[in-house]
């Protein structure tokens, strides 16, 4: 599991997910090809006539294929996250089961006396069906392997069946445009294999980066950049709707004589058990915790009143009091000051000024001898 949280498993769901899309949208345009030069050879050799049957059991299957094609790339977005297994599976059924449709029809075809004008045809169009479909779908290693096969190997056992050296010849020369086909698609299999892994590295790459360009390395709390971006959004949210928005700055007591004292890598220490006590007092979702400043902490309460805000900041103020330090046997009491302040936000910018207020409450509260929180109890608005 990288520290983003996406894991190996995250990874090659998003790398099937990827080709599942990519596949559907190549295949797209082949849906109807199937049916629509069935419908040609057989319109154009009279069947509709001669072989009504054939001509409309083969068209239904078709029909239904590709029906079933058209339905299956409408729900791939939409399904992919639950069904994503299921979605390849099925588009790599509905596609063998095409190929090998149109290879039995083909085998079909040379094989029942009466069809001989359909033959040439048919040969034809499967060697370039065959091609075609190969190089478009072989980014799925199972089409790649089994599609050729699928749509020459019934031709060819038909051939083979009826041996003379013209029959040969062409079951020959099949085997080897099969063959050849395998072997051609494997640079664009492995060209495209290559290029969504690329792009998947690249955006889980990008995804750390912002995660580290948000987060303050030492107590790996969400860093000033960051909540001053939300404040704004929240400040402008909550002007819009009305609500209330709290503030409470956190600034731990006489920090410089602990860091004087106990050295500054114990500062360190203490500043990350700060982080960690105040982490599991601020779990409302759309609440904000943040590393303010050195030893300064600030928290944005959405939709809260000044009577909630306080309430909280006194479960801070006693969480970073329990706070069990010791200095070589020696125990260390940290403390903090806070201050708080709230208002319905009535325009919307000025958002410093909700700080200013806490700021000026957090100067009350040293004031008036640390580990206390202090309220600005100007008028609620701004
Ligand atoms: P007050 O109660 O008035 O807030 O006193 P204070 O000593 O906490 O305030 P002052 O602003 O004088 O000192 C803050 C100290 O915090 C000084 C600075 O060295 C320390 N500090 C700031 N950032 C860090 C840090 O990342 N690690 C450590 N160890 N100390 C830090
Ligand atoms: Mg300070
Ligand atoms: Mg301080």
């Amino acid at each position: 599991m990288s520290e983003t949280g996406f894991s190996e498993q995250d990874s090659d769901i998003a790398v099937k997910s990827q080709m599942l899309v990519d596949i559907a949208k190549r295949a797209e345009g082949g849906v109807y090809i199937y049916l629509i030069l069935w419908l040609v050879i057989a319109m154009a050799n009279g069947l509709y006539e001669s072989h009504r049957l054939l001509l409309v059991f083969n068209t239904a299957l078709f029909a239904t294929i590709a029906l079933l094609r058209v339905l299956h790339g409408r729900i791939v977005h939409r399904y992919r996250a639950d069904y994503l297994a299921q979605l390849l599976n099925a588009f790599v059924l509905l596609v063998l089961i095409n190929a090998l449709h149109w290879g039995c029809l083909t085998a079909y075809v040379l094989s029942t006396s009466g069809l001989d004008e359909l033959r040439v045809p048919m040969l034809l169009t499967t060697t370039g069906l065959v091609a075609a479909g190969s190089v478009v779908l072989s980014i799925h290693p199972a089409i790649r392997a089994l599609f050729p096969s699928f749509m020459i190997a019934p031709v060819v056992l038909v051939l083979l069946s009826d041996f003379t050296i013209q029959n040969a010849l062409i079951a020959g020369l099949c085997s080897i445009f099969s063959i050849y086909l395998i072997v051609a698609t494997r640079t664009v299999h492995n060209d495209y294999w290559s290029s969504v892994k690329r792009g998947i590295l690249l955006e889980e790459r990008a995804r750390e980066f912002e995660e580290l360009s948000i987060t303050d390395s030492l107590t790996q709390l969400r860093n000033r950049m960051f909540f001053d971006v939300h404040f704004d959004k929240e400040w402008k949210r909550a002007a819009r709707h009305r609500k209330s928005l709290a503030i409470l700055l956190i600034d731990l007591d006489h920090f410089k004589v602990i860091n004087d004292t106990h050295g500054h890598s114990f500062g360190d220490l203490c500043l990350k058990e700060t982080a960690l006590k105040l982490k599991q007092v601020v779990i409302r979702t759309g609440d904000i915790l943040a590393r303010y400043g050195g030893e300064e902490f600030i928290v944005m309460l959405a939709d809260t009143t000044l009577e909630g805000a306080v309430e909280l900041a006194e479960r801070l103020r006693q969480a970073v009091e329990s706070i069990d330090l010791a200095n070589d046997g020696q125990p260390v009491s940290l403390t903090c000051s806070i201050g708080v302040a709230s208002l319905i936000p009535a325009s919307p910018d000025k958002a410093y000024r909700l700080i200013n207020r806490a700021d000026k409450a957090l100067y009350i509260s040293k004031s008036q001898g640390r580990n206390r929180v202090e309220v600005d109890v100007d008028d609620a608005r701004s």
